[in-house]
């Protein structure tokens, strides 16, 4: 079945504690190579998978849709900072699927994070839900996937992106993207250093996190 590309989105979610250009550009490279595709970012409201944010959910909402503010072909959901509890992927992904029943979804995901991925909520789930794009990411190699990823990948794995036009979700993709060595983590630490992060993230998220005064102690 060839789908509908109307509502097709790539999807990348996280703290985005601050969204910088390592984000930015690596779902802009992903939405180029599908084409037609809109990006859909997602900050988190409450992840499961690590400690808390340092910044606020509505802080980490408003410098995203900063970043993105000059560019129509990209959106911010609330959905999982308006949502209490944890933020769990398969639930907004089951959100967005009710929406877009036909669409092509394919999220983003860094290589760090597909290597835990066997650890997410309903993993296997997700895959009925989504294509997952996994974008290789500076200083972190594919490493020894677990036995059960390792299947899942044998079964799903897809080697020309256009596959992933011939069905709304199931596919796993490996894309190379430019290496940007930019963390959230390396950021916050040149702020609560006194040093400014100028060039590794968008000017006005940068005027925002100043005008807050975020991330100023580690
Ligand atoms: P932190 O340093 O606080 O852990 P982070 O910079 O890794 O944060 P997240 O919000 O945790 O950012 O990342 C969300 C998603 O973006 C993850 O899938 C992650 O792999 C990906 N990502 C983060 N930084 C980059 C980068 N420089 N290049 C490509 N992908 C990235």
């Amino acid at each position: 079945m060839k789908i509908s590309t109307n509502n097709d989105l790539v999807i990348l979610g996280g703290t985005f504690d601050p969204i910088h250009y390592g984000h930015l550009r690596a779902v802009e490279e992903v939405r180029q190579a599908l084409k037609t595709a809109e990006v859909m970012l997602i900050p988190a409201g409450h992840p499961p998978h690590r400690k808390s944010p340092w910044a606020a959910a509505q802080h980490r909402l408003a410098m995203t849709r900063i970043a993105v503010a000059h560019h129509p072909r990209f959106a911010v959901s609330d959905l999982e900072v308006r949502r209490e509890g944890p933020s769990y992927t398969v639930d907004t992904l089951r959100a967005l699927r009710q929406e877009r029943p036909d669409a092509l979804l394919a999220m983003v995901i860094g290589m760090d994070a597909f290597l835990r991925f066997d650890t997410w909520r309903d993993w296997q789930q997700i895959l009925e839900l989504t294509h997952l794009i996994v974008t290789g990411r500076p200083g972190w190699p594919a490493a020894e996937l677990p036995e059960a990823l390792r299947q899942t990948l044998y079964q799903r794995r897809c080697d020309d992106i256009n596959q992933l036009r011939e069905q709304p979700a199931g596919f796993i993709f490996f894309q190379t993207i430019t290496a940007l060595e930019i963390s959230a983590t390396s950021i916050r630490s040149l702020l609560a250093n006194s040093q400014s992060p100028r060039f590794l993230l968008p000017d006005e998220v940068l005027d925002y996190i100043e005008s807050k005064g975020l991330y100023q102690s580690p």
